[in-house]
């Protein structure tokens, strides 16, 4: 990722707020927030409190995040004077945030723009679908990792913003998800491993005769669940199929002849072969690289 260039876009977000209710905005993070990042970050906000909301690391959002004062954050002031509201009338900070905010960071051209500085072209939920959006149609959404409702203040920070596909954007709601595809903690490999067995003798005919099964850590479970990820995977169950017709039908030593014929660095010979690329950082690239990956790794056809 590159921090000058989501420093541009979120400083281009942040100067285009209405003035007036951009210097609301950040009177009221400094009379609300500036204790608490003191008190868990060690640090002062600056003379553009919002726009440091924007920009904390992901290490810094999850700190905060788990913080019961950030959830218990009071909106209840109106944009328009930072006066407490008490009826209905008046737009609040937490209005204006969800609204007004959110829309000025997920319009398409910054949608875009956030995709080309992560530089996914697949969702990184669930490895599925592309994201990429061609000049007219976008076809990239963002999801709050920590939803808009409950923080507010997140809604347009960079690292809380996942480019993700429309399928994952909606399975996924307003649930809660544990590991954010920002928490380099906990590696791809070690979030999820798929295998495969067959359920009965005609599995070499038959696709429906392939269950594809999976391990998942501890803390990716609730959000593989969520995202229904077994039952979408167990959809591409012919190319399980087709990687254990190769197995038995292409001798081990046909990686060697492309190798000969045309000199290649293994990581684009096993592209080659299995159609997807195979290094771990490398499987935002390309749809089911991870599970294609996995099941080539265990018919030992791949090195890991
Ligand atoms: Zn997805």
């Amino acid at each position: 990722m590159n921090d000058e260039e989501v420093k541009v876009l979120c400083e281009n977000v942040y100067i285009h707020m209405k003035e007036a209710y951009r210097k609301n905005l950040d009177k009221w993070c400094l009379t609300k927030v500036s204790s608490i990042f003191q008190r868990i970050l060690d640090r002062d906000l600056s003379d553009k409190p919002f726009l440091d909301i924007m920009l904390l690391s992901y290490d810094e959002l999850e700190k905060l995040v788990a913080d019961p004062t950030v959830i218990n954050l009071d909106y209840k002031f109106s944009i328009k004077s930072n006066r407490r509201i008490k009826g209905n009338r008046l737009i609040s900070i937490k209005d204006y945030l969800i609204n007004n905010v959110y829309n000025a960071i997920s319009k398409d051209s910054r949608r875009k723009k956030i995709l080309s500085i992560t530089h996914l072209s697949v969702c990184p939920y669930c490895n599925r679908n592309f994201m990429n959006s061609s000049t007219n149609k976008n076809t990239c959404e963002l999801d709050h990792f920590w939803n808009k409702s409950q923080f507010p203040i997140f809604v347009a920070s960079f690292y809380n913003l996942i480019p993700s596909c429309p399928s994952c954007n909606r399975n996924k709601g307003t649930e809660t998800f544990l590991l954010s595809p920002y928490n380099v903690k906990i590696s791809s490999n070690q979030r999820l491993r798929f295998s495969w067995y067959p359920l009965d003798g005609n599995f070499l005919f038959n696709r429906d005769s392939i269950y594809i099964s999976s391990k998942t850590h501890k803390d990716f479970k609730n959000d593989f669940d969520l995202l229904d990820l077994q039952n979408l995977y167990q959809i591409h169950s012919d190319l399980i199929l087709d990687i254990i017709l190769k197995k038995i039908f292409i001798p081990e030593y046909y990686l060697n002849e492309i190798n000969n014929i045309i000199p290649l660095s293994d990581s684009d010979t096993n592209r080659l072969f299995t159609g997807v690329y195979t290094d771990e950082k490398d499987y935002h690239k390309r749809p089911l690289s991870k599970l294609i990956s996995d099941i080539y790794v265990e018919l030992n056809h791949l090195e890991r």
